[in-house]
């Protein structure tokens, strides 16, 4: 017996790191997921047969979450496969450092349309079936940075912070039948960070309370709390795996 047993989820940004550990964890605990991917189709496909060989159902579809008809489609197409979704989790997200001296619009307007326009754009298409439903749970990627913010990341923050009031404004809205909620990691080692210098990441760690970087593995069970029974009693809240990096 599994905590997600019977229900489908579509997680965002899927095909590698923070998604693809979440994506991994649900199908362990009996979800039937939809990998959502952008442009990595073989990394998606990996992800898709992890699960698969770990004895759940998997499936890789490819959009862009902030197209519109892209991020629509994403949502039809799971639906018709699994039959709804119980679980959406907004992941996808990107991250490319500028001083806002320095940052060209495109820059900007890329960051807010993955980070958050994405967000809203899976959320405006999944909602109106968990409202029909009765019942559903979104569970949205912020970051530490929504709340302290950083510097070269104005664009990055503006959107996390963004997530947040977003999580909590549409937990008011559709409580009590659907939970929203938003997860808000710290610095975590993927493929994100790899444009990091190592003062960076030295400074970093001298930053964060507990001194170090952390894994996807401490993120993704704040997830499957989230998705499971263990959240019934959680909604507009944002969890924060950080290491103590922001304390709100
Ligand atoms: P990552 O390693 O860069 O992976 C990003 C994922 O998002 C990939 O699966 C990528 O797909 C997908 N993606 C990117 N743009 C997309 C788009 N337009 N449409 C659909 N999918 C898209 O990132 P990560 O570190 O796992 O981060 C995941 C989430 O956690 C993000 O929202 C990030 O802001 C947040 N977060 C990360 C950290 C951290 O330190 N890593 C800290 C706080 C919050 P492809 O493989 O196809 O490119």
């Amino acid at each position: 017996m599994g905590s997600l047993d019977d229900k489908s989820a579509l997680i965002t940004g899927a095909s590698r790191s923070i998604g693809r550990g979440i994506a991994e964890a649900f199908g362990r605990e009996g979800a039937t997921v939809a990998v959502n991917y952008h442009s990595n189709d073989e990394a998606a496909e990996e992800t898709v047969e992890t699960i698969e060989n770990e004895g759940s159902t998997a499936t890789a579809v490819q959009a862009d979450v902030s197209e519109e008809m892209e991020a629509k489609e994403l949502v039809e197409t799971v639906t018709e496969e699994f039959g709804g979704i119980d679980v959406l989790v907004n992941n996808a997200g990107i991250l490319k450092p500028s001083t806002l001296a320095e940052m060209d619009v495109e820059t900007w307007d890329q960051t807010i349309s993955v980070d958050l326009r994405g967000t809203f754009l899976v959320t405006r298409f999944v909602i109106g079936d968990m409202l029909d439903q009765g019942e559903g749970r979104i569970i949205n990627i912020a970051s530490q940075l929504g709340f302290k913010g950083a510097t070269e990341l104005t664009h990055y923050s503006a959107a996390k912070g963004g997530v947040i009031a977003f999580t909590r404004a549409l937990a008011r809205e559709v409580a009590p039948d659907v939970q929203v909620n938003a997860i808000a990691p710290g610095p975590i080692e993927t493929d994100l960070l790899d444009d990091t210098s190592d003062e960076w990441r030295e400074n970093k760690k001298a930053e964060v309370p507990l001194g170090r970087i952390g894994t996807i593995d401490e993120v993704v069970p704040t997830a499957v709390l989230l998705a499971g029974d263990g959240g019934d009693y959680y909604t507009g809240q944002t969890l924060s795996p950080d290491g103590g990096d922001a304390m709100h």
